[in-house]
């Protein structure tokens, strides 16, 4: 058995490789560099243009870029028109704004547990969590897998509830045909540099319903508003606006917005390529003992944005920590995706307790995110199974450390 370089043994490889990169070429370049040479640095005609683009990807008729995919979370929110008392369910097994944006508008976060398969937030588990104060439920596309949208929207249909879908992973995923953008009341991206496009920053969201995308217009703009303004303010001059409800400043700048058209032009091949890199790692892990691999649903088509493998400590006699070093000596650095979000200090200060959803917090426990992104070569990812291989094969062995 070959030496794990934790203990002295040779790395897998020379350069360290982490869970995820941009990709960036000449065109994006160009399309930002062509922007930063015109009139518009913020709000001109590329922001128009993007959100056109995002219409025609998902089928949805309205698009609001903004500067974030937590900003998207926040206007989403605003529109569906959470206050003070109203509860809005989501899941644990998420970057932590996935149920910030609720407390920013007053509103309670009530965690739901995850599918132990697909790790998306379980249907039933919903129904479970759902009162008379609830009002929405965020819906996260964990690792780029569409959640169980139908059910949940029979539920929410069924419910009254708002919709909304936290699809910072899964920008190009379909779930049963239906590209996700089209599915949701609302739908959140998110550009950040480790998403599947990226803007540097940015975020958009999508949606069918036009009084929902009055709102957020407004609110990504300190709700100012131009245009009533003319009709009710005949005596005001051209000076004349009106701000009507407390907005923020969320505004894409146009360079951002030419920069995230650039990407979305590159969407099929990056979806392909992390396709393939998905479908050699579970070609390799899923018959390999002590590993267990994320279940896609059948009518699922995954754009996938994460990688999770889950490890079974109790047949790899190693803890996840002991893998993590592992593996991050053989320079193939894991990540871990996600700490519940009540575990942190801040939710735990509100009252939230360990326990709430024992799905969510047993596969915390046991999961690490390896590298995925479509930059990576043939070579890149045949070293990132050497070296899941080789320290499984070492704690299998129960090797003497
Ligand atoms: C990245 C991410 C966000 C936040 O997006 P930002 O653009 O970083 O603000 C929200 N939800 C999930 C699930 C994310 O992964």
């Amino acid at each position: 058995m070959e030496k794990l370089a934790l203990f002295g043994g040779t790395p897998v490889r020379k350069a360290p490789i982490f869970y995820g990169h941009q990709y960036i070429d000449d065109a994006d370049i160009a399309a930002v560099e062509q922007v930063l040479r015109g009139d518009y640095l913020t709000t001109g005609p590329w922001v128009d243009h993007l959100e056109q683009k995002l219409c025609e990807l998902t089928g949805a008729r309205h698009a609001v870029a903004v500067s974030n995919g937590t900003a998207a979370l926040h206007a989403a929110c605003y529109a569906a028109g959470i206050g003070p008392g109203d509860e809005v369910i989501t899941t644990p097994m998420t970057f932590a704004a996935s149920a910030n944006c609720v407390l920013y508008c007053g509103g309670i976060p009530v965690f739901a547990d995850i599918d132990p398969d697909t790790y998306n937030i379980s249907p039933q588990s919903i129904r479970e969590k759902i009162t008379g104060r609830t009002k929405a439920v965020i819906a996260v596309d964990f690792t780029g897998q569409p959640a169980q949208l139908d059910e949940i929207r029979s539920i929410c249909l069924e419910r009254n509830l708002i919709l909304i879908e936290d699809a910072a992973h899964s920008i190009g995923s379909r779930l049963s045909g239906r590209p996700v953008g089209s599915i949701a009341d609302m739908t959140t991206f998110s550009f950040h540099p480790v998403k599947t496009v990226t803007g540097g920053e940015g975020g958009a969201i999508l949606t069918n319903d036009h009084s929902f995308y009055e709102q957020m217009k407004l609110f990504r703009t300190h709700c100012i508003t131009r245009d009533k303004a003319w009709m009710e303010h005949g005596q005001a001059g051209p000076w004349y606006y009106e701000q009507v409800d407390l907005g923020f400043n969320y505004r894409l700048t146009d360079f951002q917005a030419a920069l995230v058209s650039s990407q979305l032009d590159k969407l099929d091949r990056f979806a392909a390529r992390r396709k393939e890199i998905v479908c050699q790692y579970n070609e390799a892990f899923s018959k390999e003992a002590g590993l267990i691999v994320q279940k896609e649903l059948p009518r699922a088509d995954t754009v996938w944005h994460l990688y999770i493998l889950q490890f079974e400590p109790e047949r790899l006699k190693a803890s996840r920590k002991e893998i993590f070093d592992a593996l991050a000596a053989e320079n193939v650095v894991p990540n871990v995706h996600y700490i519940p979000v009540y575990y942190h200090p801040y939710y735990q200060k509100l009252g939230y307790k360990k326990g709430l959803c024992p799905a969510a917090e047993q596969l915390y426990e046991r999961i690490l995110s390896l590298p995925l992104y479509y930059g990576m070569s043939d070579g890149d990812v045949k070293s990132v199974i050497q070296a899941v291989r080789k320290v499984v094969a070492h704690f299998k062995g129960g090797e003497d450390k």
